[in-house]
């Protein structure tokens, strides 16, 4: 197989739906130098890596090199920020490419991260420094090896730019490859226009490129809300499973595709805790960890409210059908989450809901009571359903308490090969990260690169990579993630 040298670009979203678009371009990166390169993901592409990594390959990265079909767009979106909305967010400091088809055939947007100020850039800059480029980076692409659904990262390029922050730091482009930008807030940006045109426009877009069944349904807008609810009740589900805060669950930071979109202030959860929160403008913890299914389904709400107009011609009933929708969010949850907590712990299928429910719910309360580490207690027992479970013990001060519960579980014959394929080793430990992005930013990239070889290959313990899979030490203090 030859590499292809250049993406033929396809512009649907900007043509299809050009009051969503502006058309923009990219400012001129003065040095641009490769930081990280996803080959994997550039095969996917069928990308040629050196040729990425060549300065026609760098000029693409960077949004100087438009190809043929690609028209950059800045996409309008609104969106619901800790509650208060705003009319017009949109790309402040980022370009969509345009769409590009995977070698599976899927079509996926080429996106720019931190490609210069746009006509929705408002105070900002229009920048991103290397640092949060590369968590957006890593933390992306171990929640892609941990089966998140979640956009994914091509690469990071330096460009040559200072940003200024509390200090100068080093200014970077992101690629971000996903299976749409479409958000909550660039439906309730159309509403707002008042188009219902432009907004059928949308829906019929989001139809085709995410939920094509919903095409064919009796209501395909009410079955595209439906669709839409179900992959965020998966999402966060799965979030919920693997200790995941996302930190900023804005309107606009939430996808019509079910992906988790938007690394910002995230962070894993270290020590179980529902009001676990990390970034450092959550102060009130809305979007504390215990508290996602919630806020999704808030998020969920703002999105029935855009497409009331396309559910019924009366109000009344436009609002029913989303009501009832949006109810089922809930029992959806439970049951993803519930799914996911009987495989963790090795539970087979026959072992009755009666039975698992409340020993999850006791589980929970041992492990937040005793401050124990969310990811290296599931690992650990794996190693108690083979027999040995000291390791999983000595996590917790209420030896006793574990025991007690530990015996009940057992009981139940879980098997320890199954829960090793769930539950990670390794995922991005916040001191890693805050280590590796520090050293990226000094242009030091041999520890990013390590903790890429760790996460992206979570489940498979290996001889040398222990301190990947252990919690934060003390003395690192509390946590504080920024935007
Ligand atoms: P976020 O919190 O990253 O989801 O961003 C919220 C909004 O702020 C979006 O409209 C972004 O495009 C915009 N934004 C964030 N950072 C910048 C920046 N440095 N320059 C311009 N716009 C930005
Ligand atoms: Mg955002
Ligand atoms: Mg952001």
């Amino acid at each position: 197989v030859v590499p292809r040298q250049t993406l033929s670009f396809g512009h649907q979203f900007a043509s299809e739906l050009g009051e969503l678009a502006v058309p923009w371009q990219a400012e001129e990166a003065p040095d641009p130098r490769l930081l990280v390169l996803n080959e994997s993901l550039a095969a996917e592409l069928d990308l040629g890596p050196s040729w990425l990594r060549g300065p026609e390959g760098l000029r693409l990265l960077t949004g100087h090199l438009v190809p043929d079909g690609a028209t950059p767009v800045a996409q309008a979106y609104a969106g619901h920020q800790f509650g208060g909305y705003s009319p017009r967010l949109g790309d402040g400091r980022a370009l969509l490419l345009g769409e590009v088809a995977d070698r599976a055939g899927r079509l996926v947007d080429i996106h720019l991260k931190g490609s210069g100020r746009t006509p929705f850039a408002r105070g900002g800059d229009g920048l991103a420094a290397v640092g949060p480029m590369l968590r957006e980076y890593v933390t992306g692409e171990a929640m892609h090896a941990l089966g998140v659904p979640t956009t994914r990262s091509l690469a990071v390029v330096g460009t040559g730019r200072q940003v200024q922050r509390e200090t100068l730091l080093p200014g970077a482009v992101l690629t971000r490859v996903a299976s749409s930008h479409l958000r909550v807030g660039t439906f309730q940006y159309a509403r707002a226009t008042g188009d219902t045109d432009l907004l059928r426009r949308l829906a019929d877009h989001a139809i085709r490129r995410h939920h094509p069944e919903a095409a064919a349904a009796e209501n395909p807008y009410l079955a595209l809300f439906e669709a839409v609810v179900a992959g965020q009740a998966q999402l966060v589900a799965r979030w919920m499973l693997v200790g995941f805060v996302h930190g900023v669950m804005n309107t606009d930071n939430m996808t019509i595709s079910g992906e988790t979109i938007d690394y910002g202030p995230c962070a894993f959860m270290e020590a179980v805790d529902p009001a676990t929160v990390y970034s450092s403008i959550d102060t009130g913890g809305r979007y504390a960890y215990g508290n996602q299914p919630g806020v999704a389904q808030w998020n969920l709400a703002r999105l029935a409210e855009a497409l009331l107009p396309l559910l019924h011609t009366e109000q009344e009933q436009a609002i029913e059908l989303a009501t009832g929708s949006l109810e089922t969010f809930s029992a959806q949850f439970a049951s993803a989450w519930s799914n996911g907590m009987r495989a963790k712990l090795g539970l087979a299928d026959r072992v009755s809901a009666e039975v698992v429910e409340p020993l999850v719910a006791e589980l929970l309360s041992l492990l937040q009571d005793n401050h124990v580490d969310h990811t290296s207690f599931y690992r650990r027992l794996g190693d108690a359903a083979r027999g040995d479970a000291e390791p999983a013990r000595d996590l917790f001060l209420d030896r006793a308490g574990f025991d007690d519960w530990a015996g009940r579980w057992l009981a139940l014959g879980p098997q320890a090969q199954r829960m090793d394929r769930v539950n990670p080793v390794y995922i991005p430990r916040n001191h890693l990260v805050e280590e590796a992005l520090a050293a990226g930013s000094e242009g030091d990239l041999d520890p990013i690169v390590r903790l890429l070889g760790a996460v992206t290959d979570p489940y498979r313990e290996r001889p040398g990579l222990e301190r990947y899979a252990e919690p934060a030490p003390t003395d690192f203090g509390r946590y504080r993630t920024y935007c």
